[in-house]
């Protein structure tokens, strides 16, 4: 309930406006953002590799109704490959379809997308779609699927085990040679078309997982969830699968010790560093996630007033 209840206030522009204004939130959001611009996201890319890690950058923005304004991230992440690629870091890049025009036309996002999926290939580096809501699931799909067929064998999607479908997805998706992000989900969905005991959703995780590593595509397992990761690890054994096949994702600033705990374990973890000013709706998601956070939020926003 408190969940759905958050995942709708990720929503609202209206508290978006009031959230964005007062300063204690912009300080607790910073927790999971590295900064406003292309330069903090860079400086935490080189301090997460040097301790072994690499990154995925997604520049913040979604639900994005103006051209011009898809048109300028994309823009910002064709300048980041660039710095990557000058700058030899170990980086991929997330992208969000909705920031990058999905809702204005499939046309532009799939203009958009491609431009970032060819210079990330020129970079030697590949390109993660995120998953967002349900009601976008099936045409980021289908994007996944258009670009590949046009060539671009550098891009890949995010899939959440929360849906019913996803098992089905990951078949058609891997089967088309596509490196999947494996992750239980952001949103709140209904019961029609997602799971909502949390057994069944990391029953379907792990589903999910064994397909990949069943197969011959790069496996990217995006959890903080040390009993999933266990499982896979468990997993991966079975099917006589090295770290050089996979590895796993987590968010920036969330879990850290388990971050370095595994890398010392010899695993590859990737970590989603998220940068820019539209970082409202992100923010909530994560205080959806955990309510220990939105508890720790609100102590400081009560702090800050009396
Ligand atoms: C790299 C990456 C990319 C992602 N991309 C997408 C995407 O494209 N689409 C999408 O819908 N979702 C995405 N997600 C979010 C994902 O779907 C889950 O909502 C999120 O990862 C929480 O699930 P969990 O697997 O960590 O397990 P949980 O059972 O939720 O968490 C396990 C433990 O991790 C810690 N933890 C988890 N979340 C938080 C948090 N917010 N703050 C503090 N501690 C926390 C807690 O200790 C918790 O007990 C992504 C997640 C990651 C790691």
């Amino acid at each position: 309930m408190l969940r759905r209840t958050l995942v709708a206030a990720s929503r609202s522009a209206k508290l978006r406006r009031v959230a964005t204004d007062v300063p204690i939130a912009r300080n607790v959001a910073q927790r999971f953002v590295a900064g406003e611009t292309l330069d903090d996201a860079l400086r935490a890319t080189r301090e997460l590799n040097a301790k072994g890690m690499s990154v995925t950058l997604d520049h913040l923005g979604e639900s994005v109704t103006d051209e011009a304004v898809a048109r300028r991230s994309a823009e910002v992440y064709l300048e980041a490959l660039r710095r990557i690629a000058d700058d030899g870091l170990d980086c991929s890049v997330s992208v969000k379809p909705t920031s990058l025009g999905l809702d204005v036309s499939v046309a532009l996002c799939d203009e958009l997308v491609g431009a970032i999926c060819a210079e990330a290939a020129r970079c030697g580096t590949h390109v993660t779609v995120d998953m967002e809501g349900s009601d976008h699931t099936q045409a980021t799909v289908d994007l996944v699927v258009r670009l590949r067929g046009a060539g671009h064998d550098n891009v890949g999607c995010a899939v959440q085990t929360y849906l019913h479908r996803t098992a089905d997805d990951v078949r058609r998706l891997t089967g088309m040679g596509a490196s999947l992000r494996i992750c239980k989900g952001a949103y709140a969905e209904p019961e029609d078309i997602a799971y909502q005991d949390r057994e069944e959703i990391d029953d379907n995780y792990v589903r999910c997982a064994e397909l990949v590593l069943a197969g011959d595509t790069f496996g990217r397992f995006a959890t903080h969830d040390h009993r999933i990761i266990g499982r896979i690890r468990n997993l991966a054994r079975r099917y006589g699968v090295g770290p050089g096949r996979y590895e796993f994702q987590m968010l920036y600033g969330i879990r850290e010790p388990l971050q370095l705990q595994l890398v010392e374990r010899g695993e590859r973890v990737r970590i989603y560093v998220p940068f820019g000013d539209e970082w409202y709706p992100y923010f909530v998601r994560r205080l959806a996630e955990r309510p220990a956070n939105l508890a720790f939020f609100l102590r400081a926003l009560v702090g800050r007033r009396a």
